[in-house]
């Protein structure tokens, strides 16, 4: 099958091709043929395409939403031109899988999309303001372009947390709260969260319920996973992506007082207090200069900057916080996992965050730490670490096509 992946953002749109069906799957021969990304929709729209093995196809043109960027993007794929094996045409499009990042509690796994899950996402608007909405619109625009023939599937980022116990979910606030609202802890990036697990007991060669690990997804947005028994039973990420390690422009983990308080001092509304929260706080706040990790660490590196060598202190403290105590939660792991932008490339932040933990048995290889980045993947602690650390790169969009293919054919989800 040929499943055409979609992860929409706010003005942007990501695609992968990816051929897998159920044997491909089991033999892990899951092949992707093309990517792309078109940002900044809703005016000069950057495009950058590229069928696997090819040169990039790079353009700038007015795009006005996500449906036109879909159709753009389909105009390409089926370019003879363009020649994607297998593909001439829409029709040889056999489905589609979407990203959503929040499927609250009605989504405990991946779904064909009707009318009935279209309401039950947009009913989840409340929970997730920023994301669904925009997701909701790459599933409009496949609806329309594609038409009922094409099927298409929800891929949640909630919902490989669905697994947490009440324990971990919930919060120490009314238990009515829950009950009449739902706040609760859902969690995101569970789809990375899962790939990694599965990469890992692929590695190592065990079974799903042997998985007993800590997978640290360090991106823009940072959250990291307490996998026992290959499900998740903790997350950082509480109700919306704002909770947790620190992140780029995120604050992550705060005392809630300190939101009245700043909307008091700074005589804001909630609202502003949470876009400061969520867009000027985190290491850009800490810094004064940039969320980007690079450019910290070079602003530490060729100037010696304080405060950027604060944020990334503090970034790093931070998941060494989490590390601990989900090892305390779950009686030990048999490894930590490392992924996404920083997790694969930083060799920095992957040791200032596991330095000290020797006692824990947690022992990084310096040298193979330096050497793992750039996509590779690997392992990074030295022979006598009692715990195993690995670096791999995540790949979100092979379980949104897994998924889609299995829910098409009416095969089991793992
Ligand atoms: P993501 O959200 O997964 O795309 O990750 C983005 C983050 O990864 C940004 O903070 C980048 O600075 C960081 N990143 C990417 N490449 C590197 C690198 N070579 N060294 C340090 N950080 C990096």
């Amino acid at each position: 099958m040929n499943i055409l992946v979609l992860n929409a953002g706010s003005s942007s749109l990501k695609f992968q091709i990816i051929r897998t069906d159920l044997e491909m799957i089991e033999k892990a021969q899951d092949e992707m043929l093309a990517k792309g990304l078109i940002e900044r929709i809703g005016s000069q729209a950057l495009i950058s395409f590229q069928v696997v093995g090819k040169p990039q196809f790079k353009n700038a043109v007015p795009i006005r939403d996500h449906r036109d960027a879909l159709n753009y993007a389909l105009a390409w794929i089926t370019n003879p031109e363009t020649d994607i094996p297998g593909i001439k045409n829409t029709t040889d499009i056999n489905a589609i899988g979407h990203r959503v990042v929040h499927g609250g509690e009605d989504f405990t796994t991946s779904i064909r999309i009707d009318q009935t899950v279209i309401k039950s996402i947009e009913d989840n608007i409340d929970l997730a303001p920023l994301h669904n909405p925009p997701n909701l619109k790459g599933i409009y625009a496949a609806r329309d372009i594609f038409g009922a023939n094409t099927p298409q599937v929800a891929v949640f980022d909630t919902a490989f947390h669905s697994t947490m116990p009440e324990v971990s979910f919930l919060y120490g606030i009314p238990y009515q709260l829950y009950r009449r609202f739902k706040i609760r802890k859902y969690g995101f990036h569970g789809t990375s969260h899962r790939y990694i697990g599965y990469r890992y007991r692929i590695l190592e060669g065990i079974p799903r319920d042997k998985v007993n690990i800590i997978t640290l997804h360090l991106g823009n947005g940072a959250s990291a996973c307490a996998i026992k028994a290959g499900h998740s039973i903790d997350t950082s990420m509480g109700m919306s992506p704002l909770d947790g390690l620190m992140m780029g422009t995120r604050s992550g983990d705060l005392d809630p007082q300190v939101v009245e308080f700043i909307a008091h001092k700074e005589n804001s509304t909630l609202s502003e207090v949470i876009q400061l929260l969520n867009k000027r706080s985190g290491m850009l706040g800490i810094s004064g200069l940039t969320h980007d990790m690079r450019d910290l660490e070079s602003e530490w590196n060729e100037y010696k900057d304080r405060r950027a060598k604060l944020a990334i202190d503090m970034f790093c403290g931070k998941i060494k916080k989490y590390v601990g105590g989900y090892m305390a939660e779950m009686g030990g792991v048999d490894a930590i996992c490392f992924s996404a932008g920083i997790g694969e490339n930083s060799s920095l932040t992957r040791k200032l965050s596991l330095e000290g933990l020797e006692f824990l048995g947690i022992k990084i290889d310096d040298k193979k730490n330096k050497e793992i980045i750039g996509g590779k993947e690997g392992v990074i602690s030295a022979k006598d670490s009692k715990i195993k650390v690995y670096v791999i790169p995540t790949n979100e969009e092979l379980i949104l096509a897994r998924d889609t293919c299995r829910v098409v054919l009416n095969a089991p989800l793992p």
